[in-house]
């Protein structure tokens, strides 16, 4: 990665895809601590009820007094009454628990309730490099929010047989966001993930995202190995939990490719 010559306002990032277990979570933690391991200020925000990016990086959600739904709907809530420290240096953590699904019917009577999470995000932009939003599996009112708040849109697709299906509908979903609500939103890139290079399979799904999204698909990919699934258990980023392991190397790269999209705007 380039020299860090300036800081923020932070770039906000939405993981994004209405699939589950596509690696969302995991890639919201693991890239948040691969760009703060190159030396970025990183802001992880849980957006999704189960509060598994929480759970995560060790954080028991159901213990919150505070999380990002208090932030979202009670005005006036200064976000450091929210902010939890992580064990990564310079990365900081938005909770959530199930608070936050009360937040999807609330919001459809606000006042501009899709840029809600945009003007609550506000006053930390200058705190950051980057702002990482994990999306909860849906194309509802909280997913809106994330794309309206965000520059730009990550998609984890898994490598399995049905992994482009839903991929247009989140397009359509993202591209009506743009017209709408957020004209700077873009697509930075589709990330493969859970590849398993003994399969066919995962080779043949692979080439066919390829085929279909051309340069929008990040050149790392990530491998399925259980040593993501023990980063959960550990609750703590695969980069400093087996940090010399493939899947740490894997995020490390995306962290530069991420960079290096930025860097040439
Ligand atoms: P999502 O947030 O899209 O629902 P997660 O990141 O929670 O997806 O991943 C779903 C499950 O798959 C979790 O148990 C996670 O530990 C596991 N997982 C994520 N990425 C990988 C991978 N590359 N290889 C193997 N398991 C993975
Ligand atoms: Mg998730």
């Amino acid at each position: 990665p380039g020299p860090l010559t300036e800081r923020g306002p932070a770039k906000i990032i939405a993981m994004c895809n209405q699939k589950g277990g596509v690696g969302k979570t995991t890639s919201a933690i693991n890239l948040g601590a691969a760009l703060a391991e190159y030396g970025r200020r990183v802001l992880l925000v849980d957006f999704d009820p189960q509060g598994a990016l929480s759970v995560g990086l060790g954080v028991n959600p159901m213990e919150l007094d505070l999380t990002v739904y208090n932030l979202l709907m009670e005005r006036g809530m200064a976000p450091d009454e929210v902010l939890l420290k992580t064990a990564v240096a310079g990365m900081d953590l938005l909770p959530s628990n199930i608070d936050l699904s009360a937040a999807e019917v609330q919001l459809v009577s606000e006042v501009a309730r899709e840029s809600t999470l945009q003007r609550a995000l506000q006053p930390l932009l200058g705190d950051y490099d980057f702002v990482i939003i994990d999306c909860q599996p849906s194309l509802g009112l909280l997913t809106v929010n994330a794309l309206t708040a965000a520059h730009k849109v990550i998609v984890p697709l898994e490598c399995e047989f049905f992994a482009l299906r839903g991929v247009a509908l989140l397009t359509e979903t993202i591209e009506k966001v743009q017209e709408r609500l957020n004209p700077e939103l873009r697509l930075d890139g589709i990330l493969a993930t859970m590849y398993d290079s003994r399969t066919v399979h995962s080779r043949e799904v692979l080439a066919r995202v390829v085929e279909a999204f051309d340069d929008n698909v990040y050149h790392t990919v990530i491998g399925r190995t259980v040593r993501f699934p023990e980063t959960t258990v550990a609750g703590e980023p695969i980069t400093t939990y087996a940090s010399n392991s493939v899947g740490a190397a894997a995020y490390r790269q995306l962290a530069r490719e991420v960079l290096a999209r930025c860097h040439a705007e």
